[in-house]
């Protein structure tokens, strides 16, 4: 009997899991409000608001198992969803993971390592806050923040009335600035029955609050062994199924988590071309009850996300194989300034080979400067 799988949300990562899981013979049906979803072509759309209970038991009547791409999910939305129908990965795990404050106090209560926050809804609590953890610090948007949007770096007193200004009308949390070495993440898929598996630690690079860059492997076992041993708290805790990404810092040899998400994570798109099992279809072997796939590097693989609108560059590569081992990935949306429409993955068997072709792309991509390309493949 073939499996339908239900996703709450049309967009990339939605595709990139139906474009995986179509072969392993499952069938996917898509609720998005947004009538040009770029996902809908591998499956049935259908186009509703997250709020209409009508559509919402259509999707959960016509699914085995329903998953989501994004974790702004509306909690009447989870919740309907939940009681016709398994969802994975749980509610408890997207509902920690919509509120920062939420997100960190489980972290800290879990011993995971995260920079001091407070909760911000005030001016005066704002004054407390920044005087308790100093400058400089983060404000951001205690919901509904992603790539960067609805957070502002504090360094001098006088941005503070500029950075309330902007979000002050949002509940709030204050952390502290980490002069962080660099950024990486660790993703994981576990399954129904608790098996756990962990890819490689990606260190990543990000642009104005977006990721731009993705590489692995690029740590040693120690740092690797820390990470596995942080996010599994966090599977153990949440009794989770199904792929989670845990953000982190490292400074001076030592993580510090920034934010979870209950998904598919953009730094974990390398896995696709990269590793021996992508996230994707790993998500899609948890939440379906399968055995989860070896999660190692096939090759070195780098990522850059495209953004704004796709580059003729990949046409002609796409075309013509003008550099083996590079994967381009278009995800057939329109074109917009600052938007995810595509991402590239270079594999190579060496670092040396991942170098060069990196260097290469980068050059070809224009990005070479700007993403100083050198230092992220140095270490
Ligand atoms: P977030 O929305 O929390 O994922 O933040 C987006 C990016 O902003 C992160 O990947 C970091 O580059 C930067 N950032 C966020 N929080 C902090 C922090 N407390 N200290 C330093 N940089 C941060």
């Amino acid at each position: 009997m073939t499996t339908t799988v239900g996703i709450l949300g049309a967009g990339q990562l939605a595709r990139m899991l139906a474009q995986v899981g179509r072969p392993m013979g499952l069938k996917f049906i898509f609720l998005d409000p947004a009538e040009d979803s770029c996902a809908a072509e591998f499956g049935q759309h259908i186009c509703a608001d997250w709020d209409d209970e009508v559509a919402l038991r259509q999707l959960a009547q016509l699914s085995d198992v329903v998953t989501f791409e994004f974790e702004n999910v509306p909690d009447t939305t989870a919740r309907l969803i939940e009681s016709l129908c398994p969802m994975y990965p749980p509610t408890r795990a997207l509902f920690r993971s919509q509120d920062r404050i939420r997100e960190k106090t489980m972290m800290q209560e879990l011993e995971i390592p995260v920079a001091p926050f407070q909760a911000v809804s005030s001016r005066p609590e704002l004054i407390a806050a920044v005087e308790k953890i100093g400058l400089p610090c983060v404000l951001k948007t205690r919901r509904f923040g992603y790539d960067g949007k609805g957070q502002f770096v504090l360094r001098f007193e006088e941005d503070l009335e500029r950075a309330w200004q902007e979000i002050g009308d949002h509940e709030l949390i204050c952390e502290g600035f980490v002069p962080f070495d660099l950024e990486c993440s660790i993703i994981a898929a576990r399954g129904k029955d608790g098996q756990t598996v962990f890819w490689p630690l990606t260190r990543n690079l990000h642009r104005d609050g977006i990721l731009a860059i993705s590489k692995a492997p690029a740590f040693d076992q120690e740092l690797q062994s820390t990470a596995e041993a942080l996010v599994q708290c966090l599977l153990d805790q949440l009794d989770y199924t199904g792929v989670i990404a845990l953000e982190l810092f490292l400074k001076d040899g030592e993580l510090l988590a920034n934010e979870f998400a209950p998904r598919v994570h953009n730094s974990g798109h390398w896995t696709i071309d990269g590793a021996r099992t992508s996230q994707f279809e790993n998500h899609l072997r948890a939440i379906c009850g399968l055995g989860l796939g070896n999660t190692r590097n096939s090759f070195r693989a780098l990522m850059f996300n495209l953004l704004g609108e796709m580059p003729d560059y990949a046409k002609q590569s796409a075309d013509q194989q003008l550099i083996s081992g590079i994967h381009w990935h278009d995800y057939q949306k329109t074109p917009r300034t600052g938007r995810k429409i595509g991402h590239v993955t270079v594999c190579a068997e060496s670092e040396a080979g991942l170098r060069a072709k990196a260097a290469q792309l980068a050059a070809e991509l224009g990005v070479a400067a700007e993403l100083n390309l050198e230092a992220v493949l140095k270490d």
